[in-house]
């Protein structure tokens, strides 16, 4: 497949994780089956709902933003065989930063890949060893024991977020106090939502 449904398009800085306040162009692609009752894409998580793109497209509109990088978000975009995507950024000279909770086999190879495993539908193993950052969404505080789970099963050196969601601002001070006493766990918010930006 060369074509993908496509929610929307849009440049704008990354907002989480580690590439945070880097100029960003995303592609969100339609389709989700992981069900985050706090999801606030829920508008993507139909296949069939959205226009589609080629890869070919896509690139083309992302090389004209002339971003840091492209982030490729959904949605959950491994329900899609992502390697022409890959390929034809890679073509446009662009990197790619895939966003994906891992719960489908990854099909490609991204520059970079953000893993935010849900415990609505686990991760499958093979994601754990690929991931280039681990960055977990606090809804609730038994979370966070799970969080130390996900930390567990991937590589010792790679960047690792604890990241409040957005409507429980009444846990936050307990994420950041939980990582002040737990280096290496950093804070992660969403700082597009603070300023107000997509
Ligand atoms: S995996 Fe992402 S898109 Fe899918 S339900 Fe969860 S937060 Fe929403």
């Amino acid at each position: 497949m060369s074509a993908y449904p496509v929610v929307e398009t849009f440049h704008s800085l990354q907002g989480e994780g580690y590439w945070t306040g880097s100029s960003a162009f995303f592609v969100r692609l339609g389709g989700c089956d992981v069900g985050c009752p706090w999801c606030d894409t829920k508008h993507s998580w139909p296949q069939n709902l959205h226009p589609v793109q080629t890869a070919a497209e896509l690139a083309t509109q992302a090389q004209a933003a002339r971003p840091a990088f492209v982030v490729i978000t959904g949605g959950e975009p491994t329900l899609h065989d992502l390697r022409p995507l890959l390929a034809a950024l890679r073509s446009a000279g662009l990197r790619s930063h895939l966003e994906t909770s891992g719960a489908h086999p990854l099909q490609g190879d991204p520059d970079w890949v953000s893993l935010s495993p849900k415990p609505f539908r686990e991760p499958l193993p093979a994601i754990y060893g690929q991931a280039s950052e681990l960055k977990v969404v606090i809804a609730k505080p038994e979370d966070l024991t799970w969080a130390e789970d996900q930390s567990r099963r991937v590589p010792a050196p790679i960047p690792r977020f604890l990241q409040p969601e957005w409507s429980r601002q009444d846990l936050w001070g307990e994420v950041f106090e939980y990582v002040q006493a737990h280096p290496p766990w950093r804070l992660s918010l969403q700082t597009h939502k603070w300023l107000g930006l997509r």
